[in-house]
């Protein structure tokens, strides 16, 4: 399979943070990754080992380098698995004019109004009972299910001159059924009938959720000359994806000696602040055990191998809009298939400084990879990502990267078809060591 078809696979297959890191899991293991029991009895990690670690909707996996770390160091990509959605209430049923609704909280920063009038599907996670315990299980309901209908704009005239608005307590409430027991039968709570046969449990067994709202239509390459990709979450599934593709293909050939490290976090779009988001311990943990568990001189420990490390945070860019080019800096303005794009913030709200863009600009040059710069407009205040976050977490150097992308956080993004290569190709060599 082509790259880009490996990479709409990989979007379409992951509606949600738990599906992307578990599709992920599935990606390394088909390369040799085996998992590695984090409560588990301490075991050797000899150079060459290809680990992985699951932890719900963040996976981190590392491939073992010829030298301990603590002398070597650590190569570490970071990205982030989730996206902006709707996430469905714990009691969800709402009824209203003969119909059911299912009531939604707004999951990090949604451009509601692309939520409007679009086939959504439904997936996420079930908890269920497991003998005296409990249990998660994935669930993807991939049909049309529900809809958050527009008002029909002969009852909202300024409709286009307001801009489409939702109050999200009351209006965004997606139909799931009409309550008509004739037309839908009569079930209180039809939810979760549909998501106990999902799991395949008895409904009695099903305890609660984490599931989210998402648009059914697939990823597809468009333009005239296929130079663009339409679809869902690409703000951060393709970093994610690239990171994958990087890792599993790098220093394959001839172990480097640095080791590969790609952690992919979820809650980045919720301020990272979980016990599995970016500024938790979890890396850190994880990182401590591989240099004390790692083959050779260890002495020194994780504070020694951080100094020789390098972090690549990778998240999306913000490309040029040709009707709103006067929102960027004109001397860095992202365009699409133009390479992927360093970005760097006086306050940073981008972890990049001179060292670790010039390190970036060394990995593209060698990689024969084109880059280009984004920094904000002065007069304008910055987003982030999990760069700046890691790397106060860990003290470690980094720099913030992303490929150039439209429409960021609505429900349906674009980005460059020619980008993507170029990240896996930059990635791959940072991960091999170059540089
Ligand atoms: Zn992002």
């Amino acid at each position: 399979m082509a790259l880009l078809d490996r990479f709409r696979a990989f979007l379409d297959a992951s509606p949600t943070s738990f599906h992307a890191a578990n599709v992920a899991a599935g990606l390394l293991e088909a390369a040799g990754y085996t998992a590695l029991d984090e409560g588990g009895a301490p075991e050797a990690l000899p150079a060459g080992s290809k680990r992985y670690v699951l932890r719900s909707g963040s996976i981190v996996a590392f491939r073992v380098g010829a030298n301990n770390p603590a002398t070597a160091g650590f190569r570490l990509t970071a990205a982030h698995t989730d996206s902006p959605n709707l996430r469905i209430k714990p009691r969800p049923h709402l009824r209203d004019q003969g119909y059911i609704r299912l009531g939604v909280e707004p999951y990090g920063g949604v451009m509601l109004a692309t939520w409007a009038d679009r086939d959504l599907g439904l997936a996420g996670r079930v908890l269920v009972r497991d003998g005296a315990g409990q249990k998660a299980i994935l669930v993807d309901l991939r049909r049309p299910l529900c809809r958050i209908p527009t008002l029909a704009i002969h009852m909202n005239r300024g409709v286009n001159d307001e801009g489409l608005k939702f109050n999200a307590q009351k209006e965004l409430p997606a139909l799931l059924a009409l309550s008509d027991p004739g037309a839908s039968g009569a079930t209180a709570e039809p939810l979760r009938a549909l998501l106990a046969e999902a799991a395949g449990v008895p409904e009695s067994n099903l305890l609660t959720w984490d599931l989210a709202l998402y648009d059914l239509t697939p990823a597809v390459i468009s333009g005239l000359n296929a130079e663009f990709l339409h679809s869902a979450r690409l703000d951060n599934l393709a970093s994610c994806h690239a990171g994958l593709e990087a890792l599993i293909a790098a220093g394959d050939a001839d172990l480097p000696a640095t080791t590969a490290v790609l952690a992919l976090f979820d809650h980045e779009e919720i301020g990272s602040t979980s016990e599995r988001g970016a500024q938790s311990a979890w890396l850190e943990h994880l990182l401590e055990r591989i240099v004390r568990d790692g083959a050779g001189d260890n002495a020194g420990g994780l504070s020694r191998a951080l100094t020789h490390s390098w972090l690549v945070s990778a998240d999306m860019a913000h490309a040029v809009h040709p009707a709103f080019a006067d929102k960027h800096d004109g001397e860095h303005m992202p365009r699409l298939n133009a390479g992927p794009v360093v970005k760097q913030h006086s306050a940073q709200r981008y972890g990049t400084e001179a060292e670790g863009a010039a390190l970036f600009m060394r990995l593209c040059e060698a990689a024969d990879v084109p880059f280009q710069w984004f920094v904000n407009r002065s007069d304008l205040a910055c987003g982030s990502t999990v760069g700046p976050l890691v790397a106060a977490r860990l003290a470690v150097r980094t720099v913030d990267v992303g490929n150039p992308m439209l429409s960021m956080h609505s429900i349906r993004e674009m980005c460059g078809t020619a980008d993507h290569a170029w990240m896996v190709a930059a990635m791959r060599a940072f991960l091999s060591g170059v540089g």
